[in-house]
């Protein structure tokens, strides 16, 4: 006896809702698709509890006829595509034919449509899986779907669904990437009769990411736009200052669609690649347009991927565009301030009062200025720099600062280092903080950057070291060393074998004259030893890179004298990503005069 039976329609439906319909959420994301793909302008969202009790979606589209009605609930039952040829260039949010079913399958659904040019309107009622026939009613055009007690006949389904709040996070989630794609739409969003968002339709992308994010995330935006083959890009990029802990804040559409893609994301992960801390994802929302034969949206159940014809074009242009926008912006962070207390301030606080206050901050500042003035005792600390090094004018080509002119400095100096780390320096429009240490590592790295790694062919210059050096090495170190020997060229570090465990270094690139050769050699080879699986080529050039830079760089604690660091802040207005370290940390921080004069309450 055969073992194998047909699945009855019901079950089928079921099965789908499996994996389409996951929770409350996944059911208002399906909803509000269908009200984008009928054309809608205006779409009202109303949860009750959680959308366990209701999820109602109300929409101003095109509606649907009679037995359009009727047949919406079936599986497989779709307007949107006909013919086979039609799955290559899909343009509407759904073609599946599935959603519908799905949700009527594991719930209780009231649907009621009217169509614009008809008088009459049709209600059906599902009760998972059994239907009403359409019955006349009266309603507004376009569609209301009512979906209540959702898997209510599926206890292990049911017990699944989290909180209330839980779920309503969820719901939010799906609702914010759809109103992000679709500024056009007024959009409204209720739970249990109280207004979470009320969205109008023709805002801006910046003014919606204002009503759907916190306030500090739509302020520290770029807009960057591409256009490539086909492809058009559109981003809002965050500052790297503003990155976080999660790729959360990280939205990417395609044809108004929100999608997931690794590309996507190793493009924009390689794009900030230096620029923000390593394990930090930076906030970017990126609106891709391309035509829709270019990509496979047949490939997921909830259409979250896609796959590209031309991933490899996807990825260059995103990298492209943003690396692009990203270096042309100064990236300094802007100084942290307290929070003006001009609202709260006490009303009793009588003008005489603050004047006099504002008097004694001016005279505490005046004082502080004229303590720290350094020009004395800066004349007599030297850098501790070899006084045979020559004069010379590009910082890049040594490590070493090499002095300016003393005395053009002092006439135009605006600028002081403090606790010999950092240095703060007057600009246009206010002053800035400078990590002294972490600005020359950016220095030094774009330096190595530009003589190497962007130059297959190229090596640094070494010098031969009157001295060889001789270190001694663990069997791993030797094995790493053996299958490294091309890096060590390409860094100009000449070794030879010096006894059975121990190697001589005869050269050692002048750029890093500033580091001990044995110790670097020494660290160069624990961290090729524990990275070398891990990273491809390339990436981990620049971690070798990063290493020398930061071991090559000034030192916090370090005295710095004038020319110095008159040198450090002219590198810094012409260096790439002056404003972070290479290991992504902010070399600047920026306070603005306007800034100050609120803290200050001069304004
Ligand atoms: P799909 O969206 O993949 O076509 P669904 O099950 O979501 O499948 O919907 C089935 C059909 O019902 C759609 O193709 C559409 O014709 C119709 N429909 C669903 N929701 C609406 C709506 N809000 N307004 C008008 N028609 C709708
Ligand atoms: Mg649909």
């Amino acid at each position: 006896m055969g073992q194998i039976v047909v699945l009855d329609e019901n079950m089928v439906n079921m099965i789908a809702a499996g994996e389409v319909i996951e929770r409350p959420g996944s059911v208002v994301k399906e909803l509000l698709e269908n009200s984008i793909d009928a054309g809608a302008k205006k779409i009202t969202v109303s949860i009750e509890d959680g959308g366990r009790k209701l999820i109602s979606v109300t929409d101003d589209g095109e509606g649907m006829a009679r037995e359009d009605l009727a047949r919406a609930f079936e599986p497989h039952a779709t307007s949107k595509i006909k013919l086979h040829s039609d799955l290559e260039h899909i343009s509407t949010m759904g073609f599946r034919g599935e959603a519908l079913a799905s949700i009527a399958s594991v719930a209780q659904v009231r649907a009621v449509s009217r169509m614009k040019d008809l008088p009459e309107a049709y209600s059906v009622e599902v009760d998972c899986g059994k239907k009403t026939e359409p019955a006349p009613c009266s309603a507004d055009y376009g569609t209301t779907i009512e979906v209540r007690d959702l898997f209510y006949k599926l206890p292990a389904r049911r017990k699944f669904l989290r909180t209330a709040n839980t779920e309503m996070t969820h719901i939010i989630e799906h609702f914010t990437r759809i109103a992000l794609a679709h500024c056009n739409l007024d959009m409204t969003l209720m739970h249990n009769g109280r207004e979470i968002y009320r969205l109008l339709g023709g805002q801006s992308r910046t003014e919606r990411i204002a009503k759907l994010f916190p306030a500090q995330i739509a302020e520290n935006l770029f807009v960057a736009e591409g256009h490539e083959r086909g492809l058009e890009i559109s981003g809002l990029l965050g500052r790297p200052d503003v990155a976080r802990a999660s790729g959360k804040f990280q939205h990417f559409f395609l044809n108004g669609r929100f999608i997931r893609d690794k590309f996507i994301s190793h493009a924009v992960k390689e794009a900030y690649r230096g620029i923000i801390e390593p394990n930090k994802y930076p906030i970017v929302f990126l609106f891709l347009q391309m035509p829709c034969e270019s990509y496979d949206v047949n490939v997921h159940p909830t259409k979250i991927e896609v796959r590209f014809d031309n991933a490899n074009l996807v990825h260059s242009q995103i990298l492209a565009v943003v690396r692009q926008k990203l270096l042309g912006q100064n990236l300094d962070v802007p100084a942290q301030m307290p929070r003006s207390r001009e609202s709260v301030a006490p009303k009793e606080e009588t003008v005489q009062h603050s004047e006099i206050r504002r008097q004694r901050i001016a005279e505490a500042m005046a004082e502080f200025f004229r303590e720290h003035r350094p020009i004395q005792t800066q004349q007599q600390l030297g850098f501790a720099h070899p006084s045979t090094q020559p004069r010379k004018t590009e910082i890049a080509t040594d490590t070493t600062i090499v002095e300016t002119d003393k005395q053009q400095v002092k006439a135009t100096r605006q600028f002081l280092q403090l606790h010999d780390s950092y240095i703060v320096s007057q600009v246009d429009d206010g002053f800035i903080v400078v990590d002294q240490h972490a600005l020359h590592e950016r220095i030094i790295y774009e330096d190595l950057c530009r003589r190497i790694a962007t130059r297959t062919d190229e090596k640094l210059a070494s010098q031969r070291l009157l001295i060889p050096e001789t270190t001694e090495l663990t069997d791993a170190q030797a094995e790493t060393l053996r299958t490294n020997a091309e890096l060590f060229e390409k860094l100009g570090i000449e070794l030879e074998p010096f006894g059975p465990k121990t190697i001589a270094i005869q050269a050692f690139p002048g750029l890093l004259a500033k580091v001990a050769p044995a110790e670097f050699v020494q660290e160069l080879l624990d961290l090729l030893t524990e990275k070398a699986v891990r990273l491809d080529k390339e990436r981990l050039l620049h971690e070798v890179l990063e290493m020398a830079a930061c071991k090559a760089a000034v030192k916090a604690g370090q005295k710095l004298n004038d020319g110095e660091i008159e040198r450090l802040l002219a590198e810094r207005e012409v260096v790439e990503r002056a404003s972070q370290c290479p290991h992504g940390r902010p070399t600047t921080i920026k306070f603005s005069l306007s800034e100050l004069e609120k803290q200050f309450k001069r304004t």
